[in-house]
């Protein structure tokens, strides 16, 4: 039975969604001030991950994650710089979109922007004021945290420090208890073009307030997972509880899952610090953006990552080999036994899911793997892999890949690529060969099929096969 470890809790908890068969997840997304850095997708990775695996094991998922195209830092930069709002937001969403691509994740549902939900927001501000959970000062909107009893149990605050630690912006005076948090931010004169109007004037919505709308507006009032970094527990996520669940009465979110942080020099990598990479910057090749994939997905969630040049090495060695492994694979004509591996390949998967079923345990599970890997190699370097043998391998390592993602074509930066073949024709392409070599004829005729619909026409040779475009 699958399990995650449940922030709210502290504890590993089975998983049940609230719905048989489908879950609704929801991720806090990138706020397009500027680039995203690796430490930003190891958060994407960890929900691409966990879609994956929960594909994998037969649930359909509804993923949001939304665009913080808002904030204090965007209002200052644009005005610093003369620009439209949506035009230097969307510069740094197509990056993102970009980089996404680059790492194999596999795009949410939606990505709602903040600032394309205002009235919703508006309304949800409505809501809590309605409740009594909100209140109105000089045209911004506070929640009132004294209405909510268990502001804080999240995040384990401890109710008599709770005021330490706390900063009160400047322009927040108004507020009735320090601990209260903007909802609406009155429009000031060095806010320039950007205001929105509402009933309580005119102003923008704080950040805390976008997730809860959004998500709920997206996946109902309560939904099954949300993820983030660890960074986001309190204030982010402890508000979001307080807002949402102030307005329905009704619990928010099932499991909360976070991740710890990627550290460069073990410090936070973080855009305020400097100290950051960008994926730009650690991939100058396709091999090293799929070792950086590599790196963060088979490296425990909850584990912070210390981020150097030599651990992308590392796993740019151990890519290398699961790729020449599959490579030998293709080729291999010797002649043992092809039932062995079947059920060699069989327990290995087992153990794979029932660490991957342990809130994620990649590094067991990729240690696993390469119990098989080990043996793979063993018989190929003494000529005792069939090509029976062969393909139920790497029908195997199919298998796995589905929840790492790591054997992809990166890319390219260019969408168009009319000479080649498409990432999805090329995975076609080496299902039909695997299917071949394990001798689904059934499987790799309807493969055969597929691929010439697409207008690729394989045929096959001696050491393997050769397409052309019809
Ligand atoms: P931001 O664009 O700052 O809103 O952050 C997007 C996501 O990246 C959030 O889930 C953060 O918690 C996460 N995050 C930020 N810095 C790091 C880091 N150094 N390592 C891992 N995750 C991070
Ligand atoms: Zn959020």
């Amino acid at each position: 039975m699958l399990r995650f470890y449940n922030t709210a809790s502290r504890e590993k908890e089975d998983f049940v969604p609230l719905e048989s068969g489908r879950v609704r997840m929801y991720s806090c997304g990138p706020t397009v001030h500027d680039y995203a850095h690796i430490g930003n997708f190891r958060a994407f990775l960890l929900a691409d991950l966990i879609k994956r695996y929960l594909r994998f094991s037969g649930f359909e998922v509804v993923h949001v994650m939304n665009i913080t195209d808002i904030d204090d830092k965007i209002l200052r930069r644009i005005n610093a710089a003369g620009q439209g709002l949506g035009e230097f937001t969307e510069q740094y969403a197509e990056v993102f979109f970009q980089d996404l691509r680059l790492l194999n994740i596999i795009p949410a549902d939606e990505y709602p922007r903040a600032t394309a939900h205002i009235p919703e927001m508006v309304d949800l501000i409505s809501r809590l004021m309605e409740r009594g959970l909100a209140y109105e000062r000089d045209g911004s909107v506070y929640y009132s945290i004294a209405g909510f009893p268990a502001y804080g149990q999240f995040a384990r605050l401890d109710p008599a420090g709770m005021k330490d630690g706390i900063s009160v912006d400047r322009d927040e005076y108004g507020k009735e208890d320090v601990r209260d948090f903007a909802l609406w931010k009155a429009w000031v004169e060095s806010d320039g073009q950007v205001g929105w109007e509402a009933p309580f004037g005119k102003g923008r919505p704080g950040w805390h307030l976008e997730c809860s709308c959004m998500s709920m507006k997206y996946l109902g009032e309560s939904f099954d997972i949300h993820t983030g970094g660890v960074d986001l527990i309190f204030p982010h996520h402890q508000n979001e509880i307080a807002q949402s669940e102030g307005a329905t009465g009704k619990p928010f979110v099932r499991y909360w899952v976070h991740n710890e942080f990627v550290n460069i020099n073990a410090e936070k990598m973080s855009k305020s610090q400097g100290n950051f990479y960008r994926l730009k910057d650690i991939g100058k090749s396709a091999e090293d953006i799929r070792a950086y994939r590599y790196l963060v997905v088979t490296s425990h969630h909850r584990t912070v990552l210390n981020f150097t040049l030599e651990t992308l090495e590392s796993s740019k060695a151990a890519l290398r080999r699961l790729t020449q492994l599959r490579d030998r694979l293709w080729q291999a004509s010797g002649d043992g036994e092809a039932g062995e591996w079947q059920d060699m390949a069989d327990a290995t998967l087992a153990e794979f899911r029932m660490h991957m079923d342990d809130d994620l345990n990649t590094p067991r599970a990729i240690a696993a793997v390469f119990g098989l890997v080990n043996q793979a190699e063993k018989a190929l370097n003494q000529g005792r892999m069939s090509s029976g043998g062969a393909g139920t391998v790497l029908g195997f390592l199919e298998k796995v890949d589905q929840v790492l993602g790591v054997f992809y074509e990166v890319a390219s930066a260019e969408p168009a690529r009319p000479a080649g073949l498409t990432p999805e024709l090329e995975r076609l392409l080496q299902e039909r060969q695997r299917a071949r070599l394990a001798k689904e004829w059934g499987r790799s005729d309807e493969l055969r099929d597929q691929l010439a619909a697409a207008g690729v026409v394989v045929k096959d040779t001696r050491d393997g096969y050769e397409w052309t475009w019809a």
